[in-house]
């Protein structure tokens, strides 16, 4: 059988192209996705079993003790971080925040670390953006700024932007200029027409400068900002204001240099400006394929996208106190649940350190460096493979994913239930103890 039209849950483009074929319930071959989404859909080494530490050993238990375990230490903890959710579907993220309400927890998501930035200066600013489509379909030209899509999202650059056909840009890359802003020369920069490499931490300057010179104010500009000669920047900014729609992409070389959110809150005021003479949008580059959404669920059911404290009477959200990493810098949390995350990976070393002395549960499919660290794993099955359910594409547009192929493992939202329902009856059996 051939599953057409299938969505990837690999990355933030959410490709729905994809054709799969399965046979016996097994994923045989991937046609369209890249090699990226390719490997995620056909599946590699899975943990095979829940499982509990003993000791110091993991050692294999049945799901409804892992469970109650999982249960036992976020109702021991005083606050636990529930962390992850980039990599699942927004019916899991909807469970996790229910869960997170009832133990009392902070539940922040891997944007923390990555668009983090982005969410809180698109919170103070508003995002003038576009559908990927619309891009497709209008953008002559395309700056790409700190990011390269050419490595981390493979097809984005065929499908939506910089050699993408669409209804009226019939020529695709030979219509289109192409502008790459990096301190170095990428994979994405060889396929520009112009390439500015600037000095690294230097956005927010560049940004300010660009912002004078579409103002008309190129007096108040130095001869040279951020290792770019004026001449130049202005060159740039004619190249800008003739596009007739333009279209820029940001990634983490801009919301992680000196600056961070302020970068982003210039960059968004930039496209502002610029729509005063042209058409212009901005997107995030979003990684994981579903961080949007846990920003989107988290927003809808709390007023707040990321880091949230869930241990007040109300919803309470200030990243910097209530984001995952410093609330591990500074011992504030007790326990960690680790969901389709992995930050013993990706977190600074300090930060892991920490992470390790306080008990972890995971739920994952596959085994990762975090695993390491758990007192109870949690395999479950694939989100956007063996289990359908609602993602978000960096555009903010939701697509709904099918379900390719049956699993034995339950899904993220299944296992979350459980542990839910196991926090719940021992709630009610200490209350009945107490009476
Ligand atoms: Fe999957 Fe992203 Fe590759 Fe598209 S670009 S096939 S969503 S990994």
């Amino acid at each position: 059988m051939i599953v057409k039209d299938a969505i990837c849950s690999f990355c933030g483009c959410l490709c729905d192209d994809i054709n799969v074929e399965v046979e016996e319930n097994k994923v045989k071959s991937v046609k369209h996705a890249c090699r990226l989404g390719s490997s995620k859909i056909l599946g590699h080494g899975r943990i095979s079993s829940p499982m509990v530490r003993k000791g110091r050993e993991l050692k294999e238990a049945s799901y409804q003790e892992a469970y109650d375990r999982a249960a036992e230490i976020l109702m021991d903890a005083q606050k636990p971080l529930l962390y992850g959710w980039a990599s699942t579907v927004c019916e899991a993220q909807k469970k996790g925040i229910l869960l997170a309400e009832e133990v009392g927890g902070v539940l922040d998501s891997t944007a923390t670390v990555c668009h983090g930035p982005s969410v809180i200066g698109i919170e103070e600013k508003g995002l003038p953006g576009a559908t990927l489509g619309q891009v497709k379909n209008r953008a002559d030209t395309i700056v790409f700024w700190g990011c390269n899509p050419a490595e981390a999202h493979p097809r984005h650059s065929l499908r939506y932007s910089s050699n993408a056909c669409g209804r009226f840009t019939p020529d695709g890359r030979s219509g289109r200029k192409i502008i790459v802003v990096d301190v170095r020369e990428t994979r994405t920069a060889k396929n520009a027409d112009k390439l500015v490499i600037i000095q690294p931490g230097t956005d927010y300057e560049i940004i300010s400068a660009l912002r004078m010179l579409v103002a008309g104010k190129s007096d108040t500009v130095p001869d040279e900002v951020g290792g770019i000669p004026k001449a130049e920047l202005v060159s740039l900014v004619e190249m800008l204001k003739a596009a007739k729609f333009g279209a820029v992409f940001f990634g983490l070389g801009i919301t992680h240099s000196r600056g961070r959110y302020k970068n982003i809150d210039n960059a968004l005021s930039l496209v502002a400006d610029l729509n005063s003479y042209t058409k212009f949008v901005i997107t995030p580059m979003r990684g994981h394929y579903n961080v949007g959404g846990i920003g989107q669920v988290l927003a809808w059911s709390s007023g707040y996208p990321m880091s949230v404290d869930f241990t007040r009477q109300a919803p309470y959200f200030n990243p910097g106190e209530t984001s995952a990493c410093d609330l591990l810098a500074k011992a504030d949390t007790d326990a960690a649940l680790i969901i389709a995350a992995d930050p013993a990976s990706n977190f600074p070393r300090p930060i892991v350190e920490m992470l390790a002395k306080i008990p972890v549960i995971q739920i994952d499919p596959y085994e990762n460096p975090t695993t390491l660290l758990a007192e109870v794993v949690i395999p479950s099955a694939i989100a956007g493979v063996e289990v359908e359910g609602t993602a978000y594409r960096m555009d903010g547009l939701a697509l709904r994913m099918r379900k390719l192929v049956d699993s034995g493992y339950p899904s993220d939202e299944e296992i979350l239930a459980g542990i839910l329902e196991s926090v719940r009856r021992k709630r009610c059996s200490i209350s009945h103890e107490g009476a």
